[in-house]
């Protein structure tokens, strides 16, 4: 995909500071961080969101979701984290490039999601 962001990150035409890196994925710092340690993981191959998965992505998904825990204790995340994958508009998607955030850090996250309509 030409103009996606995070397939410019794969393709090595956009920095990213990388935390992990396969044939298939891709692990890199968030230029916005949202608690100490922030990352996400990404398939190399473009797919706008998790809704548009299919039963090829199986493997890759799994693969994404058995990594993020070594990885996250390597980063400072010792005990637990957050995963979130924001899906679409209602999910609240910025970037159409199916990615995961890992999200942690020494101390624990607050509320998972505010309260509907704050
Ligand atoms: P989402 O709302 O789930 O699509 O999140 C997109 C995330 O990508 C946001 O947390 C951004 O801070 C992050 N982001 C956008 N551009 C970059 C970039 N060039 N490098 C790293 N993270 C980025
Ligand atoms: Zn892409």
């Amino acid at each position: 995909m030409d103009n996606c962001i995070f397939c410019k990150i794969a393709r090595g035409e956009i920095p990213a500071r990388k935390v992990y890196e396969d044939e298939e994925i891709l692990g890199f710092h968030d230029i916005n961080p949202q608690a100490p340690v922030h990352f996400m993981l990404m398939p190399k191959k473009h797919l706008a969101s998790l809704a548009d998965a299919t039963t090829d992505d199986v493997g890759m998904l799994g693969r994404i979701l058995a990594l993020s825990g070594r990885l996250a204790r390597e980063q400072g995340s010792p005990d637990g984290y957050r995963t979130i994958i924001n899906t679409g508009r209602i999910g609240r998607q910025d970037v159409m490039h199916l990615h995961v955030h890992i999200i942690g850090g020494p101390e624990p996250l607050g509320r998972m999601l505010p309260r509907a309509g704050t």
